[in-house]
């Protein structure tokens, strides 16, 4: 495909296999938005850890051909549009991305970018795993209790962004017709906002999670929801979980209510109610590995999560198609653009993100040595500004030096 702004790279195509899983070449293009305020920053120094990591890992056999594509403010200045057609072009054609943060443009009716592409592109999973390095700050006891894979429906739920002005035309009309239809009675001056929750896209997520834990070896997959208020939504997300571990699973996982919580040798799947779920993470979250849950739970989830573990700082994210192998891995932090162009701010989140992202390529070495080289640069406190001002002892580095000290640290 012929594109405007894009230069592709010299490298191939990943494919995906007809069972989802993906088929690197020894040189994959692989498409970068490095995104706005401290986007550049972080993308720079994570970019640099990455092609380290990978010859370090396999010499000159493999490497990554970047392909910059376009979103956000650059990509307004280039195309006069935040997402141009040609970047979901792009990112559909070479299935896979990293991104740096991108700013979400106030008035004028935007939805986020990164809500945007994900909707888009259909990727349907929000992967955000949780886990402690040693040495990072937490304001939790004991934060090393803590290894979670959240798996967050990523296109459905109130973000799905069904919604009606308070006063708007419409909102009158679907006032009066729920009233005259149902006999609800909505008060005139309601904004309106609609929740879809169905059940193809309930399955997939769990089926998602489900196959994780399956891969991974995990114990437990629990399905997290407020079924008890909302019962045809997040209620029927539980019953259709529960489902489809039947149907799909009964070989290797078995419902909490099939097994009386005792599941065996088998993958535990139970559930909890979401602010229940907010207290156990803190009190016991040692009964938490997979977790899975619907768009809005999910987010709130994520970022109390991160924050026992070290902060949005240091939690990386993937936003995955498990069909057609689709994925953008990000930082979760936004642009915090009082420090742009700083050099300042810590690239974990890109890092760990890219981490992710080998994975997903099944480049597991250089995965694995990405992480271990960060767990020994936590160690040695050699920590950007976000974690120096919290650890006793802390050598404080910019977001670049950091990143040399990663390298420093790989084997
Ligand atoms: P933010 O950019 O995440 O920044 C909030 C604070 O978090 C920063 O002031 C800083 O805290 C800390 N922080 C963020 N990134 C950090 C990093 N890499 N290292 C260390 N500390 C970091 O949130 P915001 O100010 O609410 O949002 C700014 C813009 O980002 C908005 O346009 C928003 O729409 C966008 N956004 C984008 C994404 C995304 O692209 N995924 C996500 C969220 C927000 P201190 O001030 O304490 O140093």
């Amino acid at each position: 495909m012929k594109y405007s702004h894009i230069s592709v790279s010299a490298g191939e195509k990943l494919e995906v296999n007809p069972d989802g899983t993906i088929r690197t070449p020894a040189k994959p293009i692989i498409a970068f938005v490095e995104g706005d305020g401290t986007g550049p920053d972080i993308w720079r120094a994570s970019k640099r850890v990455f092609d380290a990591a990978v010859s370090r890992c396999y010499g000159a056999s493999r490497s990554v051909a970047w392909m910059e594509v376009h979103a956000g403010e650059k990509a307004n200045a280039l195309y006069g549009s935040y997402l141009p057609d040609e970047t979901l072009d792009a990112i559909r054609d070479y299935r896979v991305a990293i991104k740096g943060p991108l700013t979400t443009p106030i008035g004028g009716g935007f939805r986020s970018l990164n809500v945007s592409l994900r909707q888009k592109l259909d990727l349907f999973a929000c992967v955000r795993p949780v886990r402690h390095f040693a040495g990072v700050p937490s304001p939790v006891v004991a934060p090393e209790k803590i290894d979670m894979i959240i798996f967050r429906e990523n296109t459905e739920d109130v973000y799905a962004g069904l919604e009606l002005e308070e006063g708007s035309e419409n909102a009158q009309k679907f006032i009066a017709f729920a009233k005259r239809e149902f006999g609800w009675d909505i008060r005139p001056d309601s904004g309106l906002g609609f929740k879809p929750i169905s059940k193809s896209g309930s399955r997939r997520i769990v089926r998602a999670a489900l196959n994780h834990a399956v891969k991974h070896d995990r114990k437990s997959v629990t399905l997290v929801h407020k079924g008890n208020i909302m019962k045809y939504t997040e209620g029927a997300f539980r019953k259709w979980g529960y489902e489809l571990v039947r149907e799909e699973f009964s070989n290797v996982a078995v419902g909490w209510d099939d097994c009386g919580g005792k599941p065996g040798d088998k993958i535990l799947v139970k559930d909890t109610i979401a602010d229940i779920f907010l207290q156990q993470i803190l009190t016991r979250p040692t009964d938490f590995d997979v977790v899975a849950t619907m768009n809005l739970n999910g987010d709130y989830m994520s970022d109390a999560l991160a924050a026992q573990v070290g902060g949005i700082g240091i939690a990386p994210g993937a936003n995955i198609n498990y069909e057609t192998g689709a994925a953008i891995f990000e930082a979760t932090h936004g642009t915090a653009p009082k420090y742009a162009n700083l050099d300042k701010v810590n690239p974990s989140s890109l890092i760990l993100s890219g981490v992710m992202m080998f994975d997903h390529i099944g480049w597991t070495e250089a995965a694995r040595a990405i992480t271990a080289a960060l767990v020994e640069t936590y160690k040695s406190k050699i920590v950007t500004y976000d974690f120096a001002r919290l650890m006793e002892g802390a050598r404080e580095v910019k977001c670049s030096e950091f990143a040399q000290a990663v390298i420093g640290n790989l084997k």
